[in-house]
């Protein structure tokens, strides 16, 4: 039995309890069996590799757990038709924003800038984001937004943050349920390090969460740990 280089070079790994495991060359010959010959019973797939069910019975498990193979009761064994790189594509595109993102820090609109730069500290974020006195979004302020308003500035309490935010409706903002790789991609291609989680209520919009770098790239760490 030989095996194309296609299928070799996409599919040797797999993801067994976190730990990246590459594909033995017997599994690699049942996926090959199934492929061709499919559906099939784990009989006669042990006939053509001259080896016992028994034996093979691990391999089988480990194959269609991840997602290689499926099994039908009475039928057998069929190739799913999908690589290694389409399943972690699958799972990658079944990630939500909801299911991810963290909480939201907020500032109101004439917090000033020194509030601003206190907030940020006692609360580990680089973005905050600017709400009115209804909590609908109004703006968002970077580190360097309050770097930028430090400099040569030297009373910052009397700088209200809404002098300096970007402000809507030039903000980027993302939705619970839009997929997390949308956000991830929004991150990159407008430069910036946090995104909103809005809800749109009747007036405007409200602030329900938070995606940033570290939110994918602790999505991206979950993707090994994931069986
Ligand atoms: P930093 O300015 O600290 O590098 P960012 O890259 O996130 O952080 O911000 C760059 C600029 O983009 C800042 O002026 C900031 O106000 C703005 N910005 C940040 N997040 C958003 C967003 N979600 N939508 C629109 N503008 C944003």
């Amino acid at each position: 039995m030989t095996i194309n280089n296609k299928f070799n070079i996409i599919n040797v790994h797999i993801i067994i309890g976190g730990e990246i495991v590459e594909l033995s060359e017997r599994q690699r010959r049942i996926i090959e069996i199934v492929k061709e010959n499919g559906p099939i019973t784990s009989e006669k797939i042990a006939e053509q590799l001259q080896l016992s069910r028994a034996t093979l019975r691990p391999d089988l498990a480990i194959l269609t757990m991840a997602g290689f193979l499926d099994a039908r009761p009475r039928v057998g064994y069929f190739y799913t038709g999908k690589s290694g790189m389409e399943l972690l594509s699958k799972k990658i595109n079944s990630y939500l924003v909801k299911d991810f993102q963290s909480v939201p820090v907020v500032v109101k609109e004439d917090a000033s800038v020194h509030e601003a730069v206190s907030t940020m500290f006692l609360n580990d974020v680089g973005t905050l984001f600017v709400v009115d006195e209804h909590h609908f979004l109004t703006g968002v302020v970077s580190r360097k937004d309050l770097l930028r308003a430090s400099i040569g500035n030297h009373d910052l309490n009397k700088v209200a943050v809404h002098i300096i935010m970007t402000r809507m409706p030039n903000i980027t903002v993302c939705r619970p349920d839009d997929l997390l790789i949308e956000s991830a991609k929004l991150l990159i291609d407008k430069q910036i390090d946090g995104i909103p989680v809005v809800k749109e209520v009747t007036d405007g919009l409200q602030v329900v969460g938070r995606i940033t770098k570290t939110t994918v790239t602790k999505a991206f760490v979950e993707l090994t740990l994931d069986e």
